[in-house]
């Protein structure tokens, strides 16, 4: 059965970063609901056509509940159709979207660790995720995520994650900048990709979960990084942010 379409309204852009911009949209009613990391299809009308782009949800579901809104982070792709639709679209304009999808969720049962990895936008699943990480925190569950960007002007919501990271000492959020000249050891910065940081994490199938959201070439790279580490595709959890043809 399809999913029903929901009507919703822009009500807010804020941009992020120099390329990546955020959509705030209001639902009409309070029936639409998710799980944190989940994402939704929008759709938009382009020169004629009805286009659908996948965009992750980077609000809590509890946010949602007492808002009826949805936040999601766009990338701005040069000559990309959503990306020109969205930076051009003016608060007040309606879209449809449809959802929600995806299975990048936290599961019931927690284990020791949960290692969450996201490239650029492919961080709004762990924002999403922010009350539920808190309360795993603070039933002991040890948590490292890590953000990869090219530059330091590319990175989004990084005060949040920072500020998860400074309430509890098992918890630790490194930036890896893979076009930077000087990374900030004192802020957590690290030169090169993201998955060249697993080394030097001690990373165990028995004790930990691995999270990967973004860049499908970053997602193919950890995999094969995670399966030589004998993680099994039940320790890997992932959402790769493939193009539309
Ligand atoms: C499950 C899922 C979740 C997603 N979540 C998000 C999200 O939260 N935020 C987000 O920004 N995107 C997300 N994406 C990607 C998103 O759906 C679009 O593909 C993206 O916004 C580009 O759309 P566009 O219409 O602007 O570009 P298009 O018009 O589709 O593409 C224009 C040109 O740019 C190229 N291109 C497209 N994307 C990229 C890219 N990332 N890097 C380099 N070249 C590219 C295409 O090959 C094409 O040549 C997700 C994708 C999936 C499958």
């Amino acid at each position: 059965m399809p999913r029903p379409v929901f009507d919703v309204e822009l009500i807010s852009k804020t941009q992020l970063s120099d390329d990546t911009l955020q959509l705030a949209f209001q639902f009409e009613d309070d029936t639409f609901s998710f799980r944190a990391g989940q994402f939704v299809s929008v759709q938009f009308e382009l020169d004629g056509a009805t286009l659908k782009r996948s965009y992750s949800i980077a609000n809590s579901p509890s946010q949602c509940a007492s808002s009826r809104q949805i936040d999601i982070a766009i990338s701005l792709i040069l000559d990309g159709r959503a990306s020109r639709c969205f930076q051009e679209a003016a608060v007040g304009e309606h879209f449809g979207i449809s959802g929600p999808f995806g299975f990048l969720v936290l599961p019931e049962m927690l284990p020791k660790r949960l290692v969450l990895v996201g490239t650029g936008t492919g961080m709004a699943p762990y924002r999403a995720m922010l009350p539920e990480l808190e309360k795993a925190a603070i039933n002991g569950v040890f948590l490292h995520i890590l953000m990869g960007v090219r530059h330091r002007h590319n990175m989004i919501y990084r005060e949040e994650f920072t500020a998860l990271a400074s309430r509890h000492s098992h918890v630790s959020f490194d930036v890896c900048l893979s076009r930077e000249a000087n990374p900030d050891s004192m802020m957590n910065e690290f030169s090169g990709y993201v998955q060249n940081r697993f080394s030097h994490l001690g990373l165990s199938p028995d004790r930990d979960l691995a999270f990967l959201c973004g860049n499908p070439a970053m997602i193919d790279d950890a995999v094969t990084w995670l399966s030589e580490a004998s993680f099994g595709s039940r320790q890997i959890k992932r959402e790769k942010y493939t193009f539309s043809r």
